[in-house]
């Protein structure tokens, strides 16, 4: 039977969970310190906890539940993390440097459900929702290798709106002061907008930023390229998000890969330009990281300039994103596939 999970509980119920093993509960709040603002790995870490108290822990409640199977660093200073977790799942979760600190990318589950055709993550379809406990120990690891971080972006393998309790339950611990810390205005959280997860994240109340990914207007090549999103029309979806604006005041994120000859041309420009105009968000076009197995290439760089400035002539306000994650398994899900190969040492 797998261990109860410290971490899919928020660190203010640390004291009374402490409390039902009979520990005393300003040790929870002690463990909740040590983990969260001083990085422990381990019960035997936390020097002020008493020994035989340690013992205990380590035996009813492991403090780690998943492993490091493998680390790769990039010239740019990304690092990205594959970690295996208790049932032998992989999940991978990247660190990136940044002109105001560091940010991190977190994955919401094992695979993803929507299958986008340029993604690597996708490839297979969903294997399993991951944990609170288990998101978090992604950000836990990535502090442990590269220190604090300031930004939090989840934005790696899987569709947060299909997890929504364990995503925003594992966002409620890193804003917490008793968590993490880190501040609303820097927690981004993306989504193809599965029906009614921008609603439910409007209701949660904490105002993060959101992004929508869109990655083409007409809605049929919207649906070719992201098969999850077949029911929905992108209106529905930019509407809620608006709706959000309206109620938080922060806007969002328009997200587009842009893939050479499918949805770069100046008729793709034109039509995103279109339906985004008056709404309030900015536009940040990624050219496509290449996939091996995937029959898609980045456009060429006055491709990718040309589409950026035909939507700054429609008024709107355009990033065009260098790419991160390193030149080595830089795209989303590319580690963890790599380990799932039956060759590969880790996977036997
Ligand atoms: S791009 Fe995101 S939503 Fe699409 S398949 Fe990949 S992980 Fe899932």
């Amino acid at each position: 039977m797998t261990s109860p999970h410290l971490f899919d509980l928020h660190p203010a119920q640390w004291p009374q969970w402490f409390e039902t093993l009979g520990f005393p509960s300003f040790q929870g709040r002690n463990a909740a310190r040590w983990v969260f603002q001083k990085g422990a790995k381990s019960w035997q870490e936390m020097t002020d906890l008493p020994a035989s108290l340690r013992q205990q822990l380590e035996i009813k409640a492991p403090l780690q539940q998943t492993r490091l199977v493998h680390q790769s660093e990039a010239a740019d200073g990304a690092c990205k993390v594959l970690l295996a977790l208790a049932d032998g799942a992989t999940v991978e979760a990247v660190g990136m440097p940044g002109t105001d600190g560091r940010t991190i990318c977190l994955s919401t589950q094992v695979g993803c459900p929507v299958r986008c055709r340029f993604c690597a993550s996708g490839m297979e379809g969903l294997a399993r929702n991951l944990s609170q406990g288990e998101i978090l120990e992604q950000a836990l690891w990535l502090q442990r290798s590269q220190g604090a971080f300031q930004r939090v972006v989840v934005m790696g393998m899987g569709e947060a709106g299909f997890n929504l309790p364990a995503v925003l339950g594992a966002l409620d611990v890193l804003l917490d002061a008793e968590g993490f810390g880190i501040s609303a205005r820097r927690i981004t959280l993306s989504t193809v907008g599965p029906k009614g997860a921008i609603p439910a994240i409007g209701a949660w109340g904490r105002p993060i930023h959101l992004a929508i990914s869109v990655h083409a207007a007409d809605d049929e090549l919207r649906h070719q390229l992201i098969p999850g999103v077949k029911h929905r029309s992108l209106v529905e979806t930019l509407d809620e998000a608006e709706a959000l604006f309206e109620a938080n005041g922060r806007e969002y994120t328009v997200e587009y890969v842009l893939l050479a000859g499918v949805n770069d041309g100046p008729e793709h420009a034109q039509a995103l330009a279109s339906v985004l105009y008056q709404r309030r968000c900015h536009v940040n076009l990624i050219p496509f990281n290449a996939v091996p197995e995937l029959p898609y290439a980045c456009p060429a760089p006055m491709v990718q300039e040309e589409f950026a400035k035909r939507l700054r002539s429609g008024g709107l306000s355009v990033t065009l994103r260098r790419s991160l994650g390193g030149a080595s398994d830089a795209a989303c899900g590319q580690l963890r596939r790599r380990n799932l190969a039956p060759d590969h040492p880790h996977n036997v």
